[in-house]
């Protein structure tokens, strides 16, 4: 059968009456699943371990979502086996076959989409858009990888090599073996579908470790792979601590390789774990990361100020600024610094903070030892820079914490290089739009940035200037599109993978030529 081309999942308007009433219905239905005790999913086996992650909804402390088995060692290692036997048959899977059980996934989770939506409302303290964009983003990641595998599979018919006389010369792309994916907690169900989707579809068998925070909602992904029928010990799910089995998996000589995506930090760990080569290991293995970002958005005197302020803000603020996304710099040319200044205020004033479930546009911050780290940077900030609004902690039974603007902050300041990962923003001034690109890219990282102008010759100049993996002119530097910009970073952001793009497949598979003569 023909598969449609593929289009984007439409966002739910919450403002319209009937949605926000149907997502308060589907929270209160999640609700009913409260501290529910998960499995580890190792081949076709489900098993409940003593240990468990207590998973619990930072935005109010006294709700347990759920209760979610650990793996150690040796249930990893057993995972492990159950992950190579699987790939001996999995790998033999025609591409078109494994893309279906990403569609049908896809068409599932289309139909129960506000389900999916309200436990990231409750696990990771998403307002309903928030939640509702990712789940958008995640069937769009499974409907996507679903037509790249395809496409890739048939790129020897599409782009033919060169047949030379008396050979028949042909190229295909197989899969690399049994993956480790490590997901963030930030995006619990669009970046741990997609990074496990991919890899899957491409043949390949994984190990799911996801994020000690929001294991819950990954839980509900692996659920709906088993529902779709995807065969056992494809998609093996083992929760835990990063010390105990992530360092583990990953020096494994039977792992091919590692898709993560998280902090700067535990990146490089791994990365330096993973360039070992363990006994009996007889590949290098292949590391895909996605770290994080201090990106920043770039006004000059020609822009549309009230536009900016806007992208600025959202870009700031939207999910608490807990994307590695997250414009959490603004440069901007001194004779509008002002007056641009001004309108981030004010719109920032207007943001409320309160509990997810109510929609409150401001959450909590996911967990205690972010809050801490995010209130010791507004402590560093006060030093810094001026402080606008915010600054401090705000009310409720979780981790709140004010909306925070530091304006006239020097360039070297810690709160315009470090990665924060919350809700504060720094703001430089530059005396042009060239010194505010200079300041824009003096970072370690490069993974978003936008720049707003309207004129064109500074608009070229920035396409080029400007060093990151996701440069947005006059709009917002969060909310890539599956298709439309696909998603990486340079330097310290990462690997560049390009998730939701057309290289990102390629990723996790090799390329065997062959040449035939008869
Ligand atoms: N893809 C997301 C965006 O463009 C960010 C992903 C992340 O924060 O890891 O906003």
């Amino acid at each position: 059968i023909a598969i449609p081309p593929f289009k984007n999942e439409p966002f739910i308007d919450f403002t319209q009456p009937q949605s926000a009433k149907a997502m308060e219905e589907a929270i209160a239905k999640a609700k009913a699943d409260l501290g529910r005790e998960y499995p580890l999913h190792i081949g076709p086996e489900k098993r409940f371990t003593d240990d468990k992650i207590v998973s619990v909804n930072p935005g109010d402390l006294d709700m347990v979502v759920g209760y979610v088995s650990k793996a150690d060692r040796e249930l990893a290692e057993e995972a492990m086996q159950a992950a190579l036997a699987a790939f001996e048959s999995w790998k033999k899977v025609p591409a078109a076959e494994r893309a279906q059980y990403l569609l049908r996934a896809a068409k599932l989770m289309r139909e129960r989409k506000l389900e999916f939506s309200a436990v990231m409302v409750l696990e990771a303290g998403k307002n309903y858009a928030e939640a509702d964009v990712e789940t958008a983003e995640a069937i769009d990641f499974l409907e996507f990888y679903a037509r790249e595998m395809i496409r890739l599979d048939s790129i020897n018919e599409t782009m033919p090599l060169v047949q030379l006389a008396g050979e028949t010369n042909r190229l295909r792309y197989i899969p690399l073996g049994v993956g480790i994916i490590i997901p963030p907690w930030n995006f619990p169900n669009a970046i741990c579908v997609g990074m496990t989707a991919a890899a899957i579809v491409a043949g390949n068998t994984v190990l799911l470790k996801p994020a000690s925070t929001t294991p819950v909602m990954a839980h509900k992904f692996v659920e709906l792979m088993e529902e779709v029928g995807l065969p056992a010990g494809v998609l093996n799910f083992v929760p835990g601590s990063g010390a105990e089995i992530g360092d583990y998996l990953t020096s494994h000589p039977k792992t091919r390789f590692i898709s993560f995506t998280g902090s700067k930090d535990v990146g490089l760990h791994i990365s330096e774990l993973a360039a070992k080569t363990a006994e009996g290991q007889i590949w290098i293995k292949r590391l895909v990361a996605e770290m994080g970002g201090k990106d920043g958005i770039v006004v000059d005197e020609t822009a549309d100020l009230d536009a900016a302020a806007q992208a600025i803000v959202t870009s700031a603020f939207g999910f608490q600024g807990q994307k590695c996304s997250a414009g959490s710099r603004a440069i901007i040319v001194e004779s509008v610094y002002d007056a641009a200044v001004e309108k981030i205020i004010r719109l920032t004033n207007k943001l409320q903070i309160g509990l997810p479930e109510r929609n409150f546009p401001i959450g909590p911050v996911i967990d205690k030892s972010s809050y801490e780290k995010i209130m010791g940077y507004i402590e560093i900030g006060k030093t810094e820079g001026k402080l606008l609004t915010g600054g401090g902690k705000a009310g409720g039974n979780g981790y709140y914490i004010q909306p925070t603007v530091f304006a006239d902050v020097d360039a070297k300041a810690r709160i315009m290089k470090e990665e924060i990962f919350g809700p504060v923003l720094a703001i430089c001034k530059a005396k042009d739009y060239r010194e505010a690109i200079a300041v824009y890219n003096d970072t370690e990282y490069g993974l978003t940035g936008s720049f707003f102008s309207q004129d064109d010759e500074r608009i070229a100049e920035a396409l080029e200037t400007m060093h990151c993996g996701n440069l947005y002119i006059n709009r917002k530097c969060t909310g890539a599109m599956v298709g439309a910009h696909p998603f990486g970073g340079f330097n310290m952001s990462g690997t560049d993978s390009k998730a939701g793009g057309y290289d990102y497949l390629l990723l996790f598979t090799q390329a065997k030529a062959t040449s035939v003569r008869k």
